[in-house]
């Protein structure tokens, strides 16, 4: 039978612990009692663990074997603020599909009430990301960065390669522009960010500007997809090299 995952919150070299809504569930939901065997992962490795003591707000385990896990692909989605349920269901999928980061941005096309809110939207996208790590037993939980002005993003200094989906691009597949990136890179272990625009796409000031700061523009194909659907498709195409 496969155990269930729960990311700790606290641990040390023997035990880790989880608090809040975690613990919670565990006791309300689960009726977990000790002696319960988990997956538990703590500061990013995967153990074989125990329940050794439980109460309403605090589960402990103790942590018996490491496991195998496997790390985090080294692609950061730099994602528009979108409407917020298409978004969330963006960072749920992005997150099964081992995203490393994402970094939400506020876009010239952005609506005003979405670019607003998304700061106090965040502890809701992490928690988004923590269930979907848990769910598809990752051993880690993706990085979700405070929303930031997309300029701010475009120009940050960074090792990755820079990729902007662009609906307008007609000639550079995101896949041809992988199979280059990877046969240029060496022995390492290359890192990708990918900046996906907002349903109004993204404006002219907005593409001068990746240009300007050597972010490569590819496309998914003729037709447009919905930000999210461009999301995880990028993501899938990306994963498929890097795995
Ligand atoms: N401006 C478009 C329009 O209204 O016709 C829509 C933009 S699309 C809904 C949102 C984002 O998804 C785009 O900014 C782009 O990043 C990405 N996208 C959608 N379809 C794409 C494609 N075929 N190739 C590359 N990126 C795409």
């Amino acid at each position: 039978m496969t155990r269930r995952r729960w990311i700790a919150e606290h641990w040390d070299e023997a035990t880790a612990t989880l608090t809040g809504a975690q613990a919670e569930h565990l006791t309300r939901v689960l009726r977990a009692q000790p002696g319960m065997e988990a997956d538990v992962v703590a500061g990013g490795h995967v153990f074989h663990a125990e329940l050794a003591a439980i109460a309403e707000d605090e589960a402990r385990f103790n942590l018996i074997a490491e496991l195998k896990a496997a790390p985090a692909l080294p692609v950061t989605l730099v994602m528009a603020v979108f409407k917020f349920d298409h978004m969330e269901w963006g960072i749920e999928k992005a997150t099964e599909l081992g995203i490393a980061a994402i970094a939400p941005v506020i876009t010239r096309r952005t609506e005003k009430h979405l670019a607003q809110a998304a700061a106090k939207r965040v502890e809701r996208w992490r928690r988004i990301a923590h269930e979907a790590s848990q769910q598809s037993r990752r051993s880690d939980v993706p990085v979700i960065h405070d929303p930031v002005a997309l300029a701010e993003r475009i120009r940050a200094a960074s090792n990755a390669n820079r990729i902007v989906l662009a609906e307008q691009e007609r000639s550079t597949t995101l896949r041809r522009a992988m199979e280059e990136l990877m046969a240029a890179s060496g022995e390492e272990m290359p890192e990708f960010e990918l900046a996906i625009g907002p349903e109004g796409g993204w404006a002219p000031n907005e593409e001068a500007l990746f240009d300007a700061n050597a972010w490569r523009a590819v496309t998914l194909g003729p037709r447009i997809l919905r930000a999210e659907t461009a999301a995880i498709s990028a993501m899938a195409v990306v994963a498929s090299f890097l795995e």
